[in-house]
């Protein structure tokens, strides 16, 4: 249903923390995060931040959800390890994101999710012998127009919350089905397992740098 699909070369595939104080982060179990369990490991630097997000025109309601969906990453962390923005040049994005099939409903969100109504893919570009990446990191996501808005429109919305997860370097699944990191994402926002696994990689040395960036 998502899953994290193979560049030219490289297959790749809430708790707002609101605290005030300084205390640890939550310990609990957390999945693998590197590429295919190679012990890769990419994720963006403090440098990098924020990171820019750019969508395609037509996206409708998902350059909303994108929004909230780095909202709700972005709150995962205790010192701002990670930030989003969105942008409007391609030429100088980080991550592109494209939805296919036109505008997808833009009606309320519910708690039901569906499971078919929608899918998504983040593609990861080449490395080069340098162990960098040749070029942006790029976000497909495809709904199905047989089923109603509201299944559409809560199917999209976790899935580009997903996808989002895989864009910060979290590039497996969570066996765990109350993740949203799952391979069928059936929550909203981040569990706490998703935060202990995304606060351990941000804490991780990667050994992937992105792409250069224009000026
Ligand atoms: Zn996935």
């Amino acid at each position: 249903m998502c899953r994290v699909n193979a560049g030219a070369i490289l297959a790749i595939a809430a708790l707002a923390a609101g605290c005030e104080t300084a205390s640890a982060p939550e310990r609990g179990p957390a999945y693998p995060f590197d590429l295919q369990n190679t012990g890769r490991v990419f994720r963006w630097r403090p440098v990098d931040l924020p990171i820019r997000y750019w969508l395609a025109a037509g996206s409708g309601p998902v350059v909303g959800y994108v929004q909230e969906g780095l909202r709700l990453w972005e709150s995962q962390f205790l010192y701002g390890e990670f930030a989003g923005t969105l942008v409007t040049d391609s030429a100088r994005a980080d991550v592109l994101v494209m939805v296919n099939g036109g505008e997808p409903p833009d009606v309320p969100l519910t708690n039901d999710p569906p499971l078919d109504a929608c899918s998504g893919v983040t593609s990861f570009p080449d490395i080069t012998p340098a162990n960098r990446f040749t070029g942006p990191l790029r976000v497909a996501i495809n709904w199905n127009p047989l089923f109603g808005d509201a299944d559409i429109a809560n199917c999209v919305f976790r899935v580009t919350a997903h996808e989002i997860g895989h864009t910060l370097g979290l590039l497996g699944h969570s066996p765990n089905p109350a993740d949203l990191m799952n391979a069928l994402p059936r929550v909203a926002e981040p569990s706490s397992g998703d935060r202990v696994t995304v606060e351990m990689l941000y804490h991780t040395r990667p050994t992937i740098e992105p792409a250069e960036r224009l000026q």
